[in-house]
């Protein structure tokens, strides 16, 4: 162990990514200030157009954030007052919150052992009449298992949005996450797999009904300028964070092979631990953009500090679940409901994970685990 740290190892280091682009990032901008179409500009439809590419989709429609995206896609399905839907309680407050605000009931069923997303065993027995959406998450970094909540969701005719807005980027049986079921829905938020440099988002779909209803709703339900058929909100994206997102789109692909070789690393160092720590595991099918290098230890807050004491930073995600918040008390669930995420929720810890991780801090992390 080191007496003397020179170094402060970033958690998510989105420095040393500026400095390696800054200047085609600044030269983006200049661009935007010199043709002055701030919002929905040329650069969101240069985004839209890759981003559809990347996923395998039709349409991309950028968003104001990931969190209107969730919005937005439940407003084009129709979700309302007295309609129900299915998520997970161990996500970020979002997922449930879009499904609130419109007047609906989160649903939660528990999440698996190994990947901590959704478990397509309990979906069933959580369908009733009322159920207009199924809503799973990618937590951390790797799609649920979206082959059988989609094969489920089917025989009862619902539809599926994947919050990808932290496995964008991902794959699930060799497609691109985003992409996986009618409606895919990410975040731009700075500290995401793929952020921009403020607050953003986008939904994919192939569907061109859902596309255009999307679309509308994203700018105030308007269909022609001054003809607002339906009811929307202000959802648009910034041509500055387009033009950013652009630059960072050029660089994701490397950026996930350097976050894979960072958890290649702390994996192999838990597999000659003594410490007794559960590794994440990445589902069959699956891979992983690594959002989060997550592990689960008894100890949470004694293997915290220790990692502090040794310069290391972690943290507790979600240590409250959803089902357990004060704004969802109404909903009428208690503790010891969903076993699987309450002992993810305790135990959970998350080390370091960026792409530019020096190979001395990896190793610094590694040989901390090993102890
Ligand atoms: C970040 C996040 C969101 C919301 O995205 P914002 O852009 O911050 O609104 C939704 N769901 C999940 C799982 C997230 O991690």
């Amino acid at each position: 162990m080191p007496t003397f740290l020179c170094f402060t190892m970033e958690f998510i280091d989105l420095k040393s990514q500026q400095a390696l682009i800054k200047d085609k990032i600044d030269a983006r901008i200049q661009t935007v200030l010199a043709h002055g179409r701030y919002v929905l500009g040329p650069e969101v439809q240069e985004v839209e157009e890759v981003l559809a590419g990347r996923t395998g989709v039709k349409h991309c429609i950028t968003t104001s954030s990931g969190t209107d995206s969730l919005l937005i896609a439940l407003m084009a399905l129709g979700v309302g007052h007295g309609d129900e839907v299915i998520t997970v309680p161990y996500t970020w407050i979002s997922t449930a919150e879009a499904i609130a605000l419109l007047g609906a009931k989160p649903v939660f069923v528990d999440i698996c052992e190994d990947t901590w997303n959704m478990n397509p065993g309990l979906l069933e027995s959580a369908i009733t009449k009322k159920t207009k959406a199924i809503m799973p998450v990618g937590i951390y970094g790797q799609p649920a298992d979206m082959t059988s909540i989609n094969r489920i969701a089917n025989e009862h005719g619902i539809p599926v949005i994947e919050d990808a807005a932290q496995c964008y980027g991902a794959y699930h049986e060799g497609k691109p996450s985003g992409g996986l079921s009618e409606i895919g829905s990410t975040s731009f938020f700075p500290s995401k797999p793929l952020g921009c440099y403020g607050d953003g988002g986008a939904l994919f779909t192939d569907d061109d009904e859902l596309a255009e209803k999307m679309t509308q709703i994203r700018v105030h339900g308007q269909s022609a300028k001054h003809h607002h058929p339906v009811l929307g909100i202000n959802g648009r994206f910034d041509s500055i964070q387009a033009a950013i997102l652009l630059e960072k789109i050029a660089i994701f692909d490397e950026e996930i092979e350097q976050r894979n070789k960072v958890a290649q690393s702390y994996t192999k160092a838990l597999e000659s631990s003594s410490l007794k720590v559960q590794a994440p595991k990445v589902g069959a099918g699956n891979t992983s953009v690594w959002a989060q290098y997550t592990i689960l230890s008894e100890t949470p807050e004694e293997l915290q500090g220790n990692l502090k004491a040794q310069g290391i930073p972690s943290v507790s995600y979600y240590s409250v679940p959803l089902h357990l918040q004060p704004v969802f008390t109404g909903l009428g669930y208690k503790n010891g409901d969903f076993p699987v995420t309450e002992k993810v929720s305790a135990q959970c810890l998350s080390l370091p994970m960026n792409p530019y991780l020096k190979k001395e801090e990896i190793e610094t992390v590694a040989e901390a685990l090993m102890n």
